[in-house]
């Protein structure tokens, strides 16, 4: 969220001027890129790939289309689709794009432990200005990307600008969840739990105190369909996951 006086915003719980929050989020992402996986299953029990899942699930892919997959970090949604959109014709078809060189240097030696040598491209890039032409992809993927960027409604309006005509915008994230008796548990699990967990794991408190405190300040589902209505997306929908603790959002471009 970006402040009144438009000079600063939120970083986690702590207030930057908006020109910093972009470093400070890169600083973040350099310190855990090494561990992110380690830690992304610690955390989640491995139920980030279950949710990772559904979103390529509701991807209808055809042959030949074109995928974006911003702040795609190491690799995880752009593998599931590489698996999914079988025949690969061309080796740029899936895009990897993070603004992290570091999590694209893990992505990629992912990506070669597992043979998948063609039809993977990883550029480095801002979500909210896309190093892409306009109408150049089928479907657009962020996957726990959107709430450390910025400037939301600008990633959101890129999205539009680089999707196709019948393109699809889908974006995972963090929510709130439904259930008050669920809310209780999550916080004290993710206040209590998950900054030890990175000390431990990961030897860094600090950056998942940030990835614990920027989830409280995402916009909700409801907000977050409206901003996804504001950049021109039609049949705009939501389906929340684990009662609300992520949620899947998705709009297209006619
Ligand atoms: N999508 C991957 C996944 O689900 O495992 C990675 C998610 S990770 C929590 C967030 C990613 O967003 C990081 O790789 C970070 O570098 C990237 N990121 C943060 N701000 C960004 C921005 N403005 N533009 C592009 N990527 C960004």
């Amino acid at each position: 969220m970006i402040h009144s006086d438009q000079k600063t915003t939120d970083f986690g719980f702590k207030t930057v001027a908006v020109e910093d929050k972009v470093n400070e989020v890169r600083a973040v992402f350099d310190r855990v890129a090494s561990k992110y996986d380690l830690m992304n299953d610690f955390m989640s029990g491995g139920v980030h790939r279950l949710w990772k899942r559904e979103m390529v699930g509701r991807m209808d892919l055809k042959p030949g289309f074109k995928i974006l997959d911003v702040a795609g970090g190491t690799g995880d949604v752009s593998f599931l689709i590489h698996k999914k959109l079988k025949p690969i014709t061309a080796p740029d078809q899936i895009t990897v794009c993070d603004i992290n060189k570091e999590m694209l240097q893990v992505g990629k030696a992912r990506a070669l432990d597992r043979g998948l040598t063609h039809g993977l491209q990883w550029v480095c890039g801002n979500a909210e200005a896309l190093p892409f032409p306009d109408r150049s992809f089928d479907r657009y993927t962020i996957a726990f990307g959107l709430r450390n960027v910025t400037h939301k409604a600008k990633a959101i309006a890129e999205a539009y600008r680089v999707l196709k005509p019948g393109g699809q915008f889908l974006c995972l994230e963090f929510s709130q969840p439904t259930d008050e008796f669920l809310k209780v548990c999550y916080d004290t699990y993710s206040f209590h739990v998950i900054p030890k967990m990175g000390k431990i794991i990961a030897n860094d408190e600090e950056s998942y105190d940030y990835l614990v405190e920027s989830i409280r300040q995402f916009p909700t589902q409801e907000k977050l369909k409206s901003m996804v209505e504001d950049a021109q997306f039609s049949q705009t929908g939501y389906q929340n996951l684990l009662g609300g603790i992520a949620a899947l959002h998705w709009g297209w471009r006619l």
